[in-house]
């Protein structure tokens, strides 16, 4: 079932210095404020710019999330960044088992499921990405894929928790699923996580992978859509506005 207001997500990656960062922040601000009745908006910066995008978007209605976060409260992990890290910062939402780290960085789903852990135990909302590669999908096993990072993925413990079914072949490619496989993986996905106790009302589960200002308004349509994970058109001011304005 759809939630009151799809959350439309800006992953801006490895992308935009600090000045960059808060002057997109601030016109998404702009768009986020004119559609705050009929959407949620979050942007997703480069560690190094939360700060700074923090700060740009003091009193707007965007929420701030990170990009990943380690499984760990503090210590000796040279690099990371603890999911308190990313609370004290602003963050609400914390990106968890993208593409990019899951098939990038080999990172399993018991890694994902431990950093959602974390995420919960530091207060954060996380968004845990799943879906098939292009060899999963020729061969039929687009359901077994998502089916095994679901179950690896997610933590008996209680917490708000959302879903981005992203598949790997439409992610920076311009190829986007079809409404019809989307509605179809989407409503099966809603059917499983509500087998495991994650209600979809509760968890709504995002649509990603080349969404772009002429497709956003017939994907959001979707019935189990609850929103869109948005990567390249997220860097481009105009072209995140046209697809925030598209939840209208
Ligand atoms: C993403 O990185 O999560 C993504 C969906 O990227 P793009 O919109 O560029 O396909």
């Amino acid at each position: 079932m759809k939630t009151a207001k799809p959350l439309i997500a800006g992953n801006w990656k490895m992308n935009g210095l600090r000045a960059d960062a808060v002057a997109l922040a601030e016109a998404v601000a702009a768009d986020a404020a004119a559609s705050a009745d009929v959407c949620e908006v979050a942007v997703f910066p480069p560690f190094t710019a939360l700060d700074a995008v923090a700060g740009a978007l003091s009193g707007s209605p965007v929420a701030l999330g990170g990009q990943d976060c380690h499984e760990a409260e503090a210590g000796a992990h040279t690099s990371c960044i603890s999911a308190e890290m990313l609370a004290d910062l602003g963050c609400r939402y914390v990106i968890l088992g993208h593409s990019e780290r899951r098939h990038g960085r080999r990172e399993t789903s018991e890694t994902v499921h431990d950093k959602a852990r974390a995420a919960f135990r530091a207060g954060l909302t996380p968004i845990v990405c799943v879906g098939e590669t292009r060899a999963q999908r020729i061969r039929g096993m687009t359901t077994e894929a998502i089916a095994d990072q679901v179950f690896g993925s997610v933590p008996d413990a209680e917490g708000p928790m959302m879903f981005a079914y992203e598949p790997v072949w439409a992610i920076g490619t311009g190829k986007t699923a079809t409404v019809e496989d989307i509605a179809r993986i989407h409503d099966w996905l809603a059917r499983l996580l509500h087998a495991l106790g994650r209600d979809c009302e509760g968890s709504p589960i995002l649509y990603g992978g080349s969404v772009k200002p002429d497709n956003a308004a017939a994907i959001l349509a979707v019935e189990e859509v609850g929103g869109l994970l948005v990567g390249g058109a997220s860097l481009d001011a105009e072209a995140f506005g046209a697809v925030i304005r598209a939840a209208g």
